[in-house]
């Protein structure tokens, strides 16, 4: 079996860390080797299964070290084996901030890290659109599955939709496909039924809704993932069905991204954008 390579894009602060981290929990607890590749800037992408242990950022190690490293200076295991590597980014403002993505991906193959015995990697990206360095995971044909974190919100379906442009563009000459879109519910009113319609227009599926929950701030505060912090919670089984999910899924499609008029349509539909008469003169 060949490595699941899997990258999860989704609005800055829509839960696509913290998802991430906890579903590969759930993963690594049904006894798959994964790894997770922290593609922000941010460098918090794998905080919760490193439990406090600091890591480097593979760019910061490079400054300070150069070329010559072990693979072992930018690799950390987490919870239960989970490989974690921070990619990180150039001092704000400086240099392209995909940089580190590119970097960092090129250094793990030259140094192995992509080994037989791995069933999953994760690649956790920033970024409403999918452009430069940030589109890296899927345009060099690492990652051949993509989920996008979203929710009910306008913002958070605005960017899955620019999002799955860039998804189109990338599908067209290569093998990326998305794998359907994970709710990380809000709970704005008419939630899931917005959503319903929103990944029907895209040709994708729902793949999960995660529910919100205190729980999930009460685990980031102890550096902690849901199943982690407590494995009877009711979010942990959420978790756990969501990697599940993920494992059986067979629905993988080149989106349909909708024009901004029928975005909008659907926002209105469901109240989250007013219809603004045009003005009269
Ligand atoms: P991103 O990686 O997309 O920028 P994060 O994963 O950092 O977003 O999440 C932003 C915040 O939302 C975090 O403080 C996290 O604890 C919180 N959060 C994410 N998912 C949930 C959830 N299901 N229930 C409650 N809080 C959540
Ligand atoms: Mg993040």
């Amino acid at each position: 079996m060949s490595i699941r390579q899997i990258a999860i894009y989704g609005k800055g602060g829509i839960g696509k860390s913290t998802t991430t981290q906890n579903l590969t929990a759930g993963l690594a607890e049904m006894g798959r080797k994964v790894m997770v590749v922290g593609c922000d800037p941010k460098a918090d992408s794998t905080r919760l299964l490193l439990g406090g242990l600091a890591q480097k950022t593979t760019l910061d190690t490079l400054r300070e070290t150069g070329e010559n490293i072990e693979l072992d200076r930018i690799l950390k295991e987490g919870f239960k084996g989970i490989k974690c590597v921070e990619s990180g980014g150039p001092e704000p403002g400086v240099g392209c901030a995909g940089r580190g993505i590119i970097t960092s991906i090129g250094l793990l193959e030259r140094l192995g890290a992509y080994r037989d015995d791995l069933d999953y990697v994760f690649y956790d990206v920033l970024g409403d659109v999918v452009c430069g360095g940030f589109a890296m995971p899927i345009r060099e044909g690492k990652a051949k599955e993509i989920y996008i974190v979203a929710s009910g919100e306008m913002m958070a379906l605005y960017a899955a939709n620019n999002i799955s442009k860039g998804i189109q563009k990338f599908a067209s000459k290569g093998g990326v496909r998305l794998g359907g879109i994970i709710c990380n519910c809000r709970n704005v009113e008419r939630e899931h039924e917005v959503l319903r319609a929103f990944v029907k227009e895209l040709g994708t599926q729902l793949i999960y809704l995660v529910p919100r929950d205190n729980i999930v701030q009460q685990a980031e505060i102890r550096k902690k993932t849901v199943i982690d912090l407590n494995s009877e919670s009711h979010q942990a089984q959420e978790y756990r069905n969501l990697a599940k999910a993920i494992e059986e899924n067979a629905n993988f499609v080149i989106p349909t991204p909708m024009s901004q008029e029928k975005l909008e349509s659907i926002l209105i539909e469901f109240g989250l954008m007013d219809l603004v008469e045009p003005y009269k003169i």
